[in-house]
């Protein structure tokens, strides 16, 4: 694909307002590859001005037809599915298998349920003499990362459009072609114009004009905890819906008598998948003390497994670089055993990391609180499971987690009692239609499947 050097805003691609731009850097070896511009208030302002105008048209369209444009756009999707792949190695540095699986195929997976939900969700219900309209909310801000950065955007646009909204899009920095891949088919889908647009641009200049913009009615934003507190605050003095994906730290807790060697390994796997850049991802290993130093000498060798460039890639960048590596110098100077991995880099050029795991982590110590965000796993001993729970529920996060026994009821017993908005029982298979989101500081809102939609619906109530 061929950068584009403006915006995709009311069915076309305009010139940038400013001059400034971005650069795009492989982070495999750090060189930049191509240039994306760095949009301003100016373009935030036409670009929601776009959504606006053809917002009205959309929500009037019938779902049946909003169904058919978002099926269409799985199809253009689809049939880009190797191009996806290939940008997604490119800018975010994951390995190419990896990107045909998950950075392409999720997307797919995702949009195609939202052609489906289109067209049979139920936006008007009877109740007693009320008729209870579902009706979109109006321009959507969205603001995504990097991580996943096709599969982010698709999990806000196509619910979004789903439910007849229209939308204003600002991507990551680090991933913009990806997004504009994206926005070529919306434009091969027949979407009309206005109904999807795009801003690349810095989070604090991009945006924050789009988050602080009067005339979105909704934002939608993953990323950081720091600078979802930030969106919050503006919207919520806008009295503006919001709608929030954080971070996480969650637990994969081993109860006695679970399969061992197949929850360390599904466990590391979890971790090391997308370089441990993952929100869901099981950071923290909770094991009984009887069986804690067979867990940990097993996830040792299966960290061993990942050899960087072949089944993981760098993480996204210098900022990240850097940061990855202080948790991992933070875990030794705090008394972590590391018994895999290290602050070494294992290649000179690019932003690669060692896979890490640390075994003798205590609940407070910083690398079992905060989210690391790169290939690293903490191992805790507990006692019984009170101590697990405890231990488990122990921090300001609650997205997702894990539970193993021998005996299912006794896992799903415990999941019950975790602070978390998804947990995986003896490796439950991810299902894209089940709500996604956090409880605590992990966010506000859900993603995904029919939750997904109903985030971007408001009420009406006449009686009649
Ligand atoms: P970030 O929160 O800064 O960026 C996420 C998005 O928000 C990007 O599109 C960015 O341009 C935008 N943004 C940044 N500042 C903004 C502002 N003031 N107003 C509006 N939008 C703004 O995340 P980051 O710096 O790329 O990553 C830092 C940390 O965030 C990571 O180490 C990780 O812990 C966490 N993170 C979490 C997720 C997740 O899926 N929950 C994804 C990416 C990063």
């Amino acid at each position: 694909m061929k950068p584009h050097d403006g915006m995709y805003i009311d069915g076309d691609w305009r010139p940038a307002a400013g001059t400034e731009t971005i650069d795009v850097v492989n982070p495999a070896d750090e060189q930049v590859f191509a240039t994306v511009p760095a949009g301003t208030a100016a373009d935030v302002d036409a670009a929601v001005r776009a959504a606006r105008a053809a917002f009205r048209g959309w929500a009037a369209t019938p779902p049946a037809e909003r169904a058919a444009r978002i099926a269409a756009l799985r199809d253009a999707l689809a049939a880009r599915r190797d191009e996806i792949a290939e940008t997604v190695t490119a800018e975010l540095g994951a390995p190419l298998p990896f990107s045909q699986a998950v950075h392409a195929g999720l997307p797919i997976a995702v949009a195609g349920s939202y052609a489906e939900l289109a067209a049979t969700h139920p936006f008007e219900e009877r109740i007693g003499n009320s008729t209870v309209l579902h009706e979109p909310v109006g321009v959507v801000g969205a603001i995504t990362p990097w991580n996943y950065p096709l599969h982010q955007i698709v999990a806000k646009v196509a619910p979004a459009l789903a439910a007849g909204c229209t939308v204003v899009l600002k991507p990551a920095e680090d991933t913009p072609l990806v997004a504009q891949l994206f926005a070529e088919t919306v434009h091969e889908a027949g979407l009309p114009a206005g109904v999807f647009n795009l801003v690349t641009g810095l989070g604090p200049v991009a945006g924050q004009a789009l988050a602080a913009h009067e005339d979105v009615d909704l934002v939608s934003f993953t990323g950081s905890t720091a600078v979802g507190r930030q969106i919050a605050a503006t919207a919520g003095a806008a009295v503006k819906r919001v709608a929030l994906e954080l971070g996480g730290k969650s637990a994969n807790v081993i109860l006695p008598g679970a399969d061992l060697a197949k929850a360390v390994g599904v466990g590391v796997a979890n971790v090391m998948s997308n370089t441990g850049q993952t929100c869901s991802a099981w950071t923290r290993m909770l094991v009984h003390r009887d069986r804690y130093e067979e867990a940990v000498a097993l996830a040792a060798t299966a960290a061993a497994k990942y050899v960087p460039g072949e089944r993981i890639g760098p993480v996204v960048n210098a900022k990240q670089h850097e940061r990855v590596r202080g948790y991992i110098a933070k875990g030794v100077e705090e008394g972590a055993r590391l018994v895999a991995g290290g602050t070494d880099a294992p290649r000179e050029r690019g932003y690669w990391v060692s896979p890490t795991v640390f075994a003798d982590v205590t609940p407070q110590m910083t690398i079992a609180q905060e989210e690391i965000f790169g290939p690293v796993l903490s191992i805790l001993a507990y006692e019984d499971e009170e101590d697990a729970l405890r231990i488990a529920n122990g921090t300001v996060y609650g997205l997702a987690g894990a539970v193993w026994a021998g005996d299912e009821a006794a896992a799903v017993a415990f999941a019950r009692r975790m602070d978390t908005g998804q947990v995986d029982i003896n490796g439950g298979r991810f299902n894209p239609l089940a709500p996604f989101g956090g409880y605590k500081q992990s966010g506000v809102g859900r993603e995904l499947g029919p939750h997904g939609l109903t985030e971007y619906l408001q009420t009406k109530s006449l009686q009649f």
